[in-house]
This record gives structure tokens, sequence and C-alpha cells, in this order.
């Protein structure tokens, strides 16, 4: 599936590259619940960077309605990892909508496997920075088990919970060892209050401007 997403979208690649080449663009990585959605809605008022998260964009196409959304909802609830070629083709859908006024990209949730990383570098670009967002597996499930008491997610139950986690742990953790070999990983400790977290992101931040 890899290669002919690649083939099948040969000519929109370049374009893509083209019309986003200068921006900045800043992967959110970290485990369920560790406080993604969290720091970047911080993040975004004090920096006006535009905020996608994969998650967010696959649940309007589930709250949507469509056959598409009903197949990745069914994904979603095993806490599974929906196909590559379908996050990558909605996440650049929404970069582009975006490309004229933004100043910058926080994209949340994404890579979730070394492999979409390397297929966002060659559609769309490579990334400026990469926040790990790092909490233990008790803080996350604790935070996920109190969200899913007023949630509504489909997702924020014990059992798949802790399908998440083990998604997490063997197929994205691997995404930081990639990406600390070109030295733009940068660890955020997320044990502590929002605040806390938030002012370390900020420290990496203003270095990059
Ligand atoms: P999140 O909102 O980031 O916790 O994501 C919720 C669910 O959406 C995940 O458990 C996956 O099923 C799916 N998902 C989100 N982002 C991705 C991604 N980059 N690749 C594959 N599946 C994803």
């Amino acid at each position: 599936m890899g290669s002919c997403l690649s083939h099948e979208n040969t000519k929109v690649d370049d374009s893509a590259k083209e019309k986003l080449k200068n921006s900045k663009i800043i992967f959110v990585v970290g485990g369920p619940g560790s406080g993604k959605g969290t720091t970047c809605e911080k993040i975004i008022e004090k920096y006006g960077y535009t905020h996608l998260s994969t998650g967010d964009i696959l649940r309007e196409e589930v709250n949507s309605g469509s056959e598409r959304g009903k197949k990745l909802s069914e994904i979603m609830e095993k806490g599974q990892l929906v196909p590559m070629a379908t996050v990558l083709e909605m996440l650049r859908e929404a970069m582009l909508a975006k490309a004229d006024t933004s100043t910058g990209f926080l994209i949340d949730g994404y890579p979730r496997e070394v492999k979409q990383g390397e297929e966002f570098e060659k559609m769309i670009g490579s990334p400026t920075l990469l926040l790990y967002i790092d909490a233990s597996s008790e803080t996350m499930t604790q935070r996920l088990l109190k969200r899913g008491e007023t949630s509504g997610r489909v997702d924020d139950n014990e059992e798949t919970i802790k399908k998440r986690l083990e998604t997490y742990y063997s197929i994205t953790e691997p995404v930081i060892k990639f990406y600390e070999s070109r030295g733009i990983v940068r660890k955020i400790n997320a044990e502590g209050t929002v605040e806390s977290v938030f002012e370390q992101v900020c420290v990496q931040l203003d270095a990059l401007k």
C-alpha cells in the first residue's frame, strides 16, 4: 500500500511540498493521555500556530456518518492505527487549506509510526522540531479514565486504553528514536501541571525564533 500511495500521488506531492516549503512544522508526539491536546491549545494561544490533530480530523470524519467514517470508527474503537494513506491524505488537505495564512503547523498525533514520518517528508516536508510529551503509563491511564467520564469518546474506556498504550509503546515510541538521530527531539516532562508542562514547551519554542 505504501508504494501505491507514493506512486499515485507523485504529481500532487511536489505541489504540496512547494506550497508548504516555508512553513514551520512541529510534530507533537506522546502517548494517549499524555496531554498533547491540552498543550497544543496553550501553544496556539501564545504562538498562533495552526493546530492539526489527526485524531480530531479522523473523529470529524466519523461524525460525518460517511462510509469511510464507519470503517475508521471500527479501527479506532479497537485502539489500533488507521491506514496511513487515509491519515496522510486528510492531514495534507488540512495543511494545504491553511498554507496561505498559517505561521506554522503543530501536528498533534502524527507520526504514529516511523513509516508515517517518512511518507510525510516525501509528500509534505521536514519537521523543524518534535515535542515529545512524556508521561508514565499510570499517569496516562488515570487521565484517560477521568476524561472518559465526560468525553463521550468510544476509546476512553479501560479495555481500549490498554490497547492504545500497547500500540503506543510498540509502534509509536520508535518514532522518537528515529528523529533523535536528527537532533530535533525535545523531551517534555508531562507528569506535572498544565502550567509546568507549558513552561518547558515555551523554552523550546522560544529557542526556535
Ligand atoms: P488521538 O485523538 O490522537 O488519541 O487518536 C485517537 C485514535 O485515532 C487513535 O487511537 C487511532 O486509532 C487514530 N489515529 C489518530 N492519529 C493517527 C495516526 N497518525 N495514524 C493512525 N491512526 C491515528
